[in-house]
């Protein structure tokens, strides 16, 4: 090996940190490669149970460098944050880099993340409200601000000048929702209130300093001197900014592509891609979701699966495994193969369904994809194929031939329908529960 993609192949919380950390003990460098601190990813490992947000899932290992890429949006001070839990769990983090391209989440993004969202009323999109939207708007619009500025005092407040008047300009424009409530007009006066942010991100700029560097000479070192390098994405193809059911997306792009630009490595050098999918379907935030389940069988994943989101702690929707969504995920992303994820959860289930297709019950249409349009997706119904389930406890099968007879029709139906083989099977949080075939 020596680059490797991670890539999200649902709806996100596939599992993706649990596989990075898996894979880290033979990287050298791990690189996130988009979004920010809307990421929760979950790690169990000998070392505790950890919920990293921004910081890469190969932190916990002490011989990996770990780089925060130039397509991560980052909040200074929720990083310094995280290092400082990381800290007291015995992790110093001189393994953490930062690219100085990176751009920063800043408080009136998160304000305005709120305030869109509140206007936007029931046709809410469930962000995480983290500001995490608003930031890749302002580096879209060129009024972003980056870590490089972060390292310049100056700089950065000429930039936070420049742009808290636009800010104020768009705060204004929700005058109305402002006003009518006390508690978002203090909240408004905090996060566009220049000297405090100044203060508060120029104190963090001084724990982050250390950790800066220019992204694109450690990853040509790295590519140069034949290192394992890891890309971890975060989210899934379904929330992808172009390829996700629009509106219901993220603002980066979490499909291989995506990892070459947010990582700063060329596009040619990454030899596999691994896309993880949980074995069933879960997500948070609004949209069509065709194979949910709004009954006590998607109770009974979300409570066996501790389906609770780890930055939100939102209960997250569940349902059966969506193979038009994985197959569409595998056309997108070209994986070498797939990691399948939390294949235990379905241990207790007398029969599992799995959506192969979509009908359109106005047409009686088949579908074998996911469409363009949110309203037609809304309406589609899975069409469905039922398996047998096994009621037997997978946890402790470390290998192939010790997962049960049905459990492995299973994998090897999904197989199938994705049309690209299943590489790893985890059957636990742990590090150790993981099926290589
Ligand atoms: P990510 O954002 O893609 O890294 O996913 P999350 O961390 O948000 O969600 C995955 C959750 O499932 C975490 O709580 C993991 O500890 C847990 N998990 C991962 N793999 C397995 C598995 O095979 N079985 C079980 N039971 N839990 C798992």
């Amino acid at each position: 090996m020596s680059v490797i993609a991670v890539v999200g192949a649902q709806w996100g919380d596939e599992g993706k940190g649990r596989v990075v950390d898996y894979l880290a003990d033979d990287a050298d460098l791990v690189i996130r490669y988009g979004g920010g601190n809307n990421a929760g990813h979950t790690v169990v490992n000998a070392h505790g149970h950890f919920k990293l947000h921004l910081i890469p899932s190969g932190i916990f290992h002490p011989r990996t460098r770990n780089l925060l890429g130039n397509g991560v949006v980052i909040h200074p001070p929720a990083l310094v944050g995280e290092i400082g839990e990381l800290a007291l769990a015995g992790f110093d983090a001189s393994n953490l880099f930062i690219s100085d391209r990176a751009h920063l989440v800043m408080p009136y993004h998160v304000l305005l993340d709120q305030l869109e969202e509140r206007e936007r009323g029931a046709a809410k999109l469930g962000t995480t409200s983290r500001g995490i939207g608003p930031a890749y708007v302002d580096k879209v619009a060129r009024r972003g601000i980056r870590v490089v500025d972060l390292m310049e005092p100056d700089a950065f407040r000429a930039r936070l000048d420049a742009t808290l008047v636009h800010v104020r300009r768009q705060v204004a424009a929700c005058l109305a929702a402002v006003r009518a409530d006390p508690e978002l007009e203090s909240a408004v006066a905090e996060a566009t209130d220049a000297t405090a942010i100044t203060d508060a991100y120029l104190a963090a700029a001084e724990t982050l300093r250390v950790h800066v560097v220019d992204g694109q000479v450690v990853v040509d070192e790295a590519l140069a001197g034949g290192e394992r390098i890891l890309l971890e994405g975060q989210l899934g193809t379904m929330r992808d900014i172009d390829w996700g059911v629009y509106p219901y997306v993220t603002s980066s792009s979490p499909i291989p592509g995506g990892a070459s630009i947010g990582a700063g490595l060329p596009a040619v050098a990454i030899d596999q891609v691994l896309g993880v999918a949980k074995a069933y379907t879960t997500a948070v935030g609004s949209g069509p979701l065709p194979t949910e389940l709004d009954d006590a069988t998607g109770e009974a994943l979300r409570e066996r699966g501790m389906e609770y989101g780890t930055s939100t702690g939102r209960a997250r929707r569940c349902g059966w495994y969506d193979a038009v969504a994985v197959r569409f995920s595998v056309r997108l992303a070209g994986y070498s193969s797939i990691a399948l994820t939390k294949l235990d959860v379905l241990d207790g289930f007398e029969a599992i369904r799995v959506g192969v297709a979509y009908r359109d019950p106005l047409d009686d249409r088949e579908w074998g994809t996911v469409p363009a349009s949110a309203s037609v997706y809304e309406r589609l119904v899975p069409v469905y194929e039922d398996l047998p389930g096994w009621q037997a406890d997978t946890t402790a099968c470390r290998t192939w031939e010790a997962l049960p007879q049905a459990a492995r029709a299973y994998v090897e139906r999904l197989e199938e329908l994705a049309g690209v083989p299943i590489s790893h099977i985890s059957v636990g949080p742990e590090r150790a529960q993981m099926i290589v075939r």
